[in-house]
């Protein structure tokens, strides 16, 4: 399939990260500028149900590639097993997301194929001279246009700038048993030279939802004033299903917050559907890591507050007062018959 896209499917635990689907967007953007086939590649231990409930959920090609004692992601064995692949798929471009794994595999990936590598994509076009990919530097102050000049091109999508319009629901307990139908291609790779071995996977003990995954992000500034007042900001958490706090730098550097749950420059880029910043002034160094949000409200009793500027609802009020009577309110709600917020 020469001239193929080839997507990186990100998965853990059977599955699949909402991370891929926006770097499948990008495939299909890629798809319909200069044509070819998009193929999902999946790689792992047991990743054929996988592979097969990906096939259902997005009706695109998948390459499901088997390497014994794959249990999580390793970049060595990645761009060995892909190198392999890809001497029959020859893919123009290989895409995957702007995370922590699509950032170690993309250079050294792009490198062993003598690809062109452009990393944190944000909007894909064309001019009279063919495709061109653009991408911020600077923390957001300037755009980057740039046109691969090699044959094949790798590219990590950034969080949030491709959205994709389908909602797939895709994890290998769904998965039609039937997996080797039409449309999954299985690979099994026997023996990949490597220099580590995982020793398992132990979960990090957090009670909400990852940023990545949460829907909801309430944002703790340094306008909370004292670590007690991070309490109201929790219960603003609790309120919404599949939410999670986050913090700006300051919090983290305070240590009242994990440097996990950072957002900016220097922190997670993260694209929740809705992005509650607290307290937060709307430092350039913060907003480029939640620009990808969908709907922003932000809460800040200056009503000069730049923050202000990318926000769709502004609460001009001081913190302390305006939440406890927003949580109060939704649970007067809870306890009556209507629903503050849609749970499903
Ligand atoms: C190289 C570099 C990288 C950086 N990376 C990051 C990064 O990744 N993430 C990040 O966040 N920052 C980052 N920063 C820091 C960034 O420049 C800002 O200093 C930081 O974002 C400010 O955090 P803040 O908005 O919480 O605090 P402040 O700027 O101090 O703002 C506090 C806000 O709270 C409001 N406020 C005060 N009291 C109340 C109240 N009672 N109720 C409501 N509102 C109130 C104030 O009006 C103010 O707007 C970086 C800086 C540098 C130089």
């Amino acid at each position: 399939m020469k001239g193929s896209i080839a997507v990186i499917v990100e998965h853990a635990g059977g599955e699949v990260k909402p991370s891929t689907y926006e770097a499948l967007a990008a495939g299909q953007r890629i798809r319909a500028i200069v044509g070819g086939p998009v193929v999902l590649v999946v790689l792992g231990e047991h990743v054929a149900e996988l592979a097969a409930a990906l096939r259902d959920a997005t009706s695109r090609s998948v390459i499901a590639v088997e390497v014994p004692d794959l249990v999580t992601y390793s970049g060595e064995v990645y761009k060995e097993a892909l190198i392999h692949v890809f001497r029959d798929l020859s893919p123009a471009y290989v895409c995957m997301a702007n995370t922590t794994q699509g950032m170690d595999l993309a250079p050294g990936l792009a490198v062993r194929l003598h690809a062109a590598c452009i990393t944190g994509v944000e909007d894909i076009e064309r001019d009279s001279d063919g495709i061109y990919f653009s991408r911020s530097v600077l923390g957001g102050k300037v755009s980057v246009q740039a046109r691969p000049l090699a044959e094949v091109t790798v590219l990590t999508v950034q969080s949030g700038a491709f959205r994709s319009n389908d909602t797939f629901n895709c994890s290998a307990s769904g998965a039609n048993r039937d997996t080797d139908g039409e449309g999954v291609v299985f690979l099994k790779m026997e023996c990949v030279p490597r220099h580590t071995r995982s020793l398992g996977v132990r979960e990090a003990e957090p009670k909400d939802a990852a940023l990545a995954d949460a829907r909801v992000i309430v944002a703790a500034g340094r306008g909370v004033g004292s670590r007690e007042n991070l309490e109201l900001i929790r219960q603003l958490v609790e309120i919404f299903p599949s939410a999670a706090l986050a913090a700006s730098r300051p919090l983290c550097d305070l240590e009242w917050v994990e440097y996990r749950r950072q957002v900016g420059l220097t922190g997670a880029v993260v694209a929740p559907e809705l992005y509650v910043a607290c307290g937060i002034s709307g430092a350039l160094q913060h907003v480029v890591g939640m620009r990808g949000a969908g709907f922003v409200v932000a809460i800040n009793s200056d009503p000069n507050a730049p923050m202000f500027a990318d926000a769709d609802v502004c609460v001009i009020e001081d913190l302390t007062t305006f939440i406890p009577i927003l949580v109060e309110a939704w649970r007067n709600q809870r306890h009556g018959s209507a629903h503050f917020f849609d749970e499903t």
